[in-house]
C-alpha cells in the first residue's frame, strides 16, 4: 500500500480540517445546494494538483468527468492568474489546461464507462512527468437522479451508483489519486423525487465516500464547509471564500 498523499485546497482552515488536505486513495464527496461552490472547489483542485509538493500539489494531472457541462477553461485561467498573484511567480495557464483531461458524460452508463477510459489514460500517463493524481466526477448523481425516477427503480439506481463508486475507489487505489465527487441536494423536499434534502445515493454514497463535505452559502463570497461523519477526523467546519482568483481563506 502506497503512502497517502495530501492535496491542498489552498485554504488553511479547510486543509487543517482535512488533516492536511484531500487524501489520495479515498473518495471525498462534496454535497450541497446549487451554487454552494462544489464546482468551484473542483476547479481549484484541478489547478492545485498540478503544483509541486512544496506548494501543496501532487505534481500530477487530473481527469474530470463532467456530467452537467459546467467545466470552464476560463475559470481555470482566472485561478491560475490567482496563483501567480498568491506566489509572486508566473504560471502559464495553457500548461495547466493541458493537464486537465475533461470527458463529458452523456448518461449514467456512459459515466460509468468513462472510469474505464480514465484507467487507460492514467496507465498511459503513469510514468510521465504528470501522472494522474486526481479524478473528479461533477456531478456524480445528476444523471442517476434524472434517469431513475420512481420507487421501483431505486434499488437499481443504488446498485449502479455503488458499482460506479467501487470503480472510482479502485482508480484512487491503483494510481494513488484523490477521488472527488459532487452530489447536489435541494433546499426543500420535492414530492417528485422523494426527499432530495438528503444527498441522493443516500447511504450508499454515505458509506463508500470516506470524506463527506457539506457545503453551504454564507455571507457574500463566503462558504461553510462541514466535514461530516469522518472515520478518523472530528466533525468540524471551515470557512472559505470563493473569489475570482480562486479559493481563499
Ligand atoms: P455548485 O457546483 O455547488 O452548484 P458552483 O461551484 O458552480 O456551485 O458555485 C457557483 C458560485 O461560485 C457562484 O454563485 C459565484 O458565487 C461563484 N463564482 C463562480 N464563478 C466565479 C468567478 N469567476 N468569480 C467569483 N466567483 C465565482
Ligand atoms: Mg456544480
Amino acid at each position: 500500500r502506497k503512502l497517502v498523499g495530501k492535496l491542498s485546497t489552498g485554504c488553511v482552515e479547510f486543509n487543517e480540517m482535512m488533516g492536511g488536505g484531500i487524501d489520495t486513495q479515498a473518495i471525498t464527496e462534496m454535497y450541497g445546494e446549487f451554487g454552494s461552490g462544489k464546482t468551484q472547489v473542483a476547479h481549484q483542485l484541478a489547478v492545485n494538483v498540478q503544483l509541486p509538493k512544496e506548494q501543496g500539489g501532487l505534481d500530477g494531472s487530473v481527469i474530470i468527468i463532467d456530467t452537467e457541462n459546467t467545466f470552464r477553461p476560463e475559470r481555470i485561467k482566472q485561478m491560475v492568474e490567482g496563483l501567480s498573484e498568491k506566489y509572486g511567480q508566473e504560471y502559464d495557464y495553457e500548461e495547466f489546461l493541458k493537464h486537465i483531461h475533461v470527458a463529458r458524460a452523456f448518461n449514467s452508463n456512459h459515466q460509468i464507462l468513462l472510469v474505464d477510459s480514465a484507467m487507460e489514460l492514467a496507465n498511459e500517463l503513469k510514468n510521465s512527468d504528470k501522472p494522474v493524481r486526481l479524478i473528479i466526477v461533477d456531478s456524480l448523481t445528476a444523471h442517476f437522479r434524472a434517469e431513475y425516477i420512481g420507487r421501483g427503480t431505486l434499488a437499481d439506481r443504488q446498485q449502479k451508483l455503488n458499482k460506479h463508486l467501487h470503480g472510482l475507489q479502485r482508480f484512487g487505489d491503483l494510481f494513488n489519486a484523490c477521488v472527488v465527487v459532487t452530489n447536489q441536494v435541494m433546499a426543500k423536499p420535492d414530492a417528485f423525487f422523494g426527499d432530495p434534502t438528503k444527498p441522493i445515493g443516500g447511504h450508499i454514497v454515505g458509506h463508500t465516500a470516506t470524506f463527506r463535505l457539506y457545503l453551504r452559502k454564507s455571507k457574500g463570497d463566503k462558504r461553510i464547509v462541514r466535514l461530516v461523519d469522518s472515520p478518523n477526523l472530528p466533525d468540524a467546519e471551515a470557512i472559505i471564500s470563493v473569489t475570482t482568483a480562486g479559493l481563499r481563506d
